[in-house]
């Protein structure tokens, strides 16, 4: 007698049931909610659409901090200054070119890090104006 594979064992290959699905994300192109989920990819079964379930993954848990070319900042990086900036309460411009090591990031807010260049302690600096180095 033989065992039919799919009822026994491994259950890993098997799509999650619909009691472990988590809320499908709408199509971001059609709108259409006749999503699934097909190994790391949703799927829209209207318009055949793929997209990441990574991509889709709410951030709301943490700050996502990003540079002027979208990578990410995190704790203790080092970052470039990519043009000249005032800096309040000081002469002495933020040179393009600075470099700001050991940065932090600033708790809630995703469009500014502190950091020390050599000559200024203290800055609170907007992301857009950095390059990770
Ligand atoms: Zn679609």
């Amino acid at each position: 007698m033989r065992v039919r594979v799919a009822d026994v064992g491994d259950n890993r290959g098997l799509p999650p049931t619909d009691a472990t699905m988590t809320a499908l994300p709408n199509c971001p192109i059609c709108a259409m909610p006749n999503t699934y989920e097909d190994g790391d990819n949703f799927v829209c079964a209207d318009c055949g659409h793929e997209w990441p379930v990574a991509g889709e993954a709410p951030g709301e848990a943490a700050t996502t901090v990003r540079d002027s070319n979208g990578n990410l900042l995190a704790d203790g990086d080092t970052v470039v200054v990519i043009k000249d900036l005032k800096v309040k309460g000081s002469s002495i411009p933020l040179k393009q070119g600075t470099v700001i090591k050991h940065i932090r990031l600033v708790d809630g807010d995703a469009e500014h890090i502190e950091g020390n260049s050599d000559k200024i302690k203290g800055l609170v600096l907007k992301t857009c104006f950095l390059r990770k180095a």
